[in-house]
């Protein structure tokens, strides 16, 4: 079955992952809701230049993931959800004595709440539908653990776990929950531990890029977003149907190590 004139919602979806898996998912026919919770004229100019580019219908719901009212209403709104792909995503580096009180439940409300909130309202759309895909974008860091990210890593655990349960509650219907876990990709969330990361340890751009954040990368590439499109797109196809409650990591060898 092709997964042309489904609808998908991808939080998170105005930059960096989220987009590139909506522009994917767009490419193959989908209809595309984007996601942020800002409400601009570019948030709405980006929905319908996707539209244009891929003829499919595609909009922009404003809902802030950090709060579970929007997370409900953002599908709720929709009106539809065949695929739903929790991205959206915050990060934080110090360590667990400095670490915020305040970023500590922002990563925690964004990065895993929001996930549970939206699956949620968006179950009962996909049993309706008679066919339905959850694809938890979780991280290397759901799989595995580095210093200075307690929040984030703590987080992407649970949304491993969160996909797991969702994946047994919706094992006999034609419902998939799975875990995308990517390696260092070159978003804008990335971008910005640059300067903090060439401050802390005294390095160059370029050093930082390779001698630490692909450091346990062993491919020393970044993973691209058309490729993380190419996995979602995967876990809809018919191929995977039976590919539920698992983790796909897409990190160039990270978690082998
Ligand atoms: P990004 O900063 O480029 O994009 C994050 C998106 O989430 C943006 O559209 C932003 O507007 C949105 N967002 C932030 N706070 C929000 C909120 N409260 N409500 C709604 N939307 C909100 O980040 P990215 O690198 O594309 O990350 C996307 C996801 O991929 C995150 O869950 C991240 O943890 C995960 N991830 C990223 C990498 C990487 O290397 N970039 C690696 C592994 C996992």
């Amino acid at each position: 079955m092709s997964v042309a004139g489904k609808t998908a919602i991808i939080t998170g979806s105005t930059s960096g992952i989220g987009l590139g898996i909506a522009e994917e998912m767009a490419k193959a026919g989908v209809n595309v809701v984007l996601n942020s919770f800002t409400d601009s004229d570019e948030d709405h100019a980006l929905a319908a230049r996707i539209g244009k580019d891929h003829g499919v219908a595609a909009r922009y719901i404003k809902a802030d993931m950090s709060k579970a009212e929007d997370c409900r209403a953002l599908i709720d709104q929709a009106g539809a959800c065949d695929i739903l792909v929790n991205n959206a995503g915050i990060q934080h580096v110090a360590g667990i004595e400095e670490f915020p009180t305040e970023k500590w439940d922002a990563i925690i409300a964004i990065n895993l709440c929001s996930a549970f909130h939206t699956t949620a309202a968006a179950l009962p759309m996909m049993r309706k539908a008679g066919w339905g895909r959850v694809i938890n974008v979780a991280s290397a860091h759901g799989l595995t653990a580095s210093p200075y990210k307690s929040a984030y890593v703590a987080a992407k655990h649970g949304v491993v776990g969160l996909t797991k349960v969702t994946a047994l509650e919706t094992a006999q219907e034609p419902i998939t929950a799975n875990a995308i876990c990517p390696g260092y990709v070159l978003t804008p969330l990335v971008e910005a531990q640059i300067p903090d990361t060439m401050k802390e340890y005294d390095m160059s751009r370029e050093d930082v890029i390779k001698n630490v954040m692909l450091q346990r990368q062993p491919s020393k590439e970044f993973a691209t977003v058309e490729q993380l499109g190419g996995t979602a797109l995967y876990l809809c196809s018919d191929a995977a149907a039976q590919v539920t409650g698992t983790t796909i990591s897409v990190d160039g060898g990270w978690t082998a190590l």
